[in-house]
Parts: structure tokens; sequence; C-alpha cells
């Protein structure tokens, strides 16, 4: 019941600010209803891949805001995380005469049909967040430094642990990876791994279940409840003695969900504390577990700024100027280098929250409360 509930929170507040988003008239799903531009550049259609995290309604609402002081409409659309949905929707798109796209992919393969359809209507296309594979119809990737993220994940178990200050271990760490049909997932997993694994081969981490290849750790779309079975499970194999110190979670939703299996079994009272458990995207739910003390850490993105950077390339592009990328050799997707504009992230815990997401205008204090 408990695990259950944690995970219906966290949807729930998704559900609610997806809510408030459709009163502000700033949701266009599947319509037109967008308010502010005045069509002199024509609708641009954006394709993000769920309702299930705030992020992507936030980054949804965003990119809308951003093309809208530009002078374009709008329509935006969510695939529920499921591909075929998302291509329909981007089919759609292209029938209804968008001038451009910016898509968030469900599945990192599965567009290539469907962009052709874009590349034939001449239609510029953005690929946001997370890179497209193996198509040339992609002109430009905005994004985060993924493997950075990765990076600051696993830098932060290594210092929570003390390891890097002199503690020697052995600490037990279990790993969780994000969905392997996303382009990022590799990148936050190789960037935390580069960091975890020297102490892993010196004996100082170890992981018990012996789960240690990305295609063993993967949470398919990203599923907080896939998640919490995956630890439920290891806990019941691996754990009937000792603790697990630490987990490697890639992100907020799938930390909720290890957290409620952890809680489940017995973890989170003075005998039995919590693990250092990571996550990404400063989701509401998790930071409000970050200041309760259940979650140790997240990675924040500033997706206000990614919306920017994003609705900048598809109005460059549409005008014959050359958008600002600082990254032409990382992100080759099987078939081209696609250049990119890459975003800083920012990792935050109990420490420095205030600072990073209320004093940046991201939450308002009454949000966290
Ligand atoms: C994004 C992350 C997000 C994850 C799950 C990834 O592609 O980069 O910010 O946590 O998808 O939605």
């Amino acid at each position: 019941m408990r695990n259950r509930r944690a995970v219906l929170t966290a949807t729930a507040t998704a559900a609610a600010l997806s809510l408030a988003l459709t009163a502000c008239g700033q949701n266009s799903e599947g319509g037109s209803k967008d308010k502010g531009g005045d069509a002199k550049g024509g609708t641009i259609g954006i394709a993000m891949p769920t309702k299930s995290s705030e992020r992507w309604i936030a980054d949804g609402a965003n990119v809308v805001k951003n093309l809208q002081a530009k002078g374009y409409k709008t329509k935006l659309v969510f695939g529920e995380d499921n591909p075929d949905t998302q291509v329909s929707q981007i089919e759609n798109l292209i029938t209804q005469g968008v001038k451009g796209l910016i898509v968030a992919a469900i599945d990192n393969k599965s567009l290539n049909n469907v962009l052709q359809e874009a590349a034939d209507a001449h239609i510029p296309v953005i690929a946001y967040d997370r890179l497209i594979l193996g198509t040339k119809n992609v002109d430009y990737y905005a994004s985060f430094d993924n493997e950075k993220v990765g990076r600051l994940q696993g830098s932060y178990i290594v210092h929570k642990l003390g390891l890097d200050g002199g503690k020697k271990g052995p600490f037990n760490i279990e790993l969780f990876a994000g969905s392997n049909d996303d382009n990022n997932t590799k990148y936050f997993f190789n960037g935390a791994m580069s960091v975890l694994q020297p102490y892993i081969d010196k004996k100082q981490l170890v992981v018990r279940s012996g789960q240690t290849a990305l295609n063993k750790v993967t949470t398919l779309r990203w599923d907080g409840t896939t998640a919490q079975h995956r630890m439920e499970d290891v806990l019941t194999s691996s754990y009937r003695s000792g603790r697990v110190d630490a987990v490697l979670s890639p992100y907020d939703g799938i930390s909720i969900g290890i957290l409620s299996a952890l809680k489940s079994d017995g973890y989170g009272s003075a005998g039995k504390p919590l693990p250092v458990v990571t996550g990404q995207d400063a989701e509401l739910a998790s930071v409000k577990s970050i200041i309760a003390g259940e979650q140790t850490q997240t990675v924040y993105k500033d997706t206000r700024e990614l919306a920017k950077v994003a609705a900048s390339m598809v109005d460059d592009t549409l005008k014959g100027r050359k958008p600002q990328v600082n990254d032409a050799k990382t992100y080759d997707n099987g078939t081209k280098v696609v250049p990119a504009y890459l975003l800083q992230p920012v990792s935050v815990d109990k420490a420095n929250y205030r600072q990073v997401l209320v004093d940046g205008g991201y939450y308002t204090e009454s949000e966290l409360k």
C-alpha cells in the first residue's frame, strides 16, 4: 500500500501540474488554442514523451511560451510513453502543416520513417533532450551534458560515503539505469560508472546482486514501479543480511520507487537508515523527499533554459540563420553527428536546494512545503 501510495503521489503531482497548465491555456495537446502567437511564423509542432513526469509537462509549457514570444503558434502533444502513438502524433502534425518540429523521442529509433516525411515536407527537426538515432533528418540537438549528469550522481555517492575522504568501505551499492530505448541512458550510466567503477574494482564498493552491466540494470520507460519491483527482488535475493549503503538512481521517478521498496523492507529507521539515493530532474515530489531526509540527491536541469535553446534553434533555422551550438562532435546518431547545444546540470541536495531551486525561481518556498 505504502509503496503504491508513493508512486501515486508522484503521478498525482504531475497530473495536477498538467491540469493547472491546461487551465492556463498553455497545454494545447492536439489543438491550437494557444494564445499569444499571431502565426506570423506559422505553427511549430512539439512532441513530448509523457505527462506522467512533471519535467516533460514543464518542458512543453516552456517551449510553447518561448515560441509564442517569437510570434509562432504551437501544437503540443504528449505521447504517453507509447512510441506508436508518438509516430502518429508527429504524422498528424506534419499533415496539419507545421513549419517546424521539436521532438523529445520516446523510442530513439522509431521515428525514422515519420522524420523522412518531415524532410520531404521541408520541415526542420530539433531533437529535444533525447537524441534521435539512425536518421539524417534531424537538424539540431538541444540537451544537457548528459555524461556529466551521471558523473554528478556517481561523485555524489563517493563523496557522501566518504570514499574520497579516506573511508575505505566496503560499502554495498546497487545500480539502476534508465530506459534502454533512450539514447541518454548510456550517457548517464557511463558517466556515473566512470566515477564508481574504480571503487568497485578496488572492492571499496560492492554490488552484491552482481548486476553491473547496463543491460541488466535498465528500467523500461523509466517506470518507477518497475524499479520498485527490481529493488524488492534485489533486497530479497542479496540483502537478507547486511544492508545496502547506496543506490545509483538515474531519475527521480525511479528513486521514489526504490525508496518505497527500501521503506517496505524496514529502511528509514534509526537502526536501519536509508541508503544514499541519487536522482535526476528535481521533480517536486523528490525535492520534498530530499527535504524530508529520504532521497539524498537529484540532478537539476533547468528546463526553462532548454526550452529557450530549442525555440531559438527552430526559429533561427526557419529564418535561415545558423543556430548557436557548443558541441559539434559528441552526438553521433549513427548517420551523422548532430550539432548540439548542451546546458550544464547541477547537483542538488538538502544543503543547496534553497539556493539553487528557490533563489533560482524554479520553485517557490511554499511549493516545497
Ligand atoms: C531525460 C531525463 C529524465 C528521463 C526520464 C531522460 O531522457 O534526460 O531528464 O529524467 O528522460 O523522463
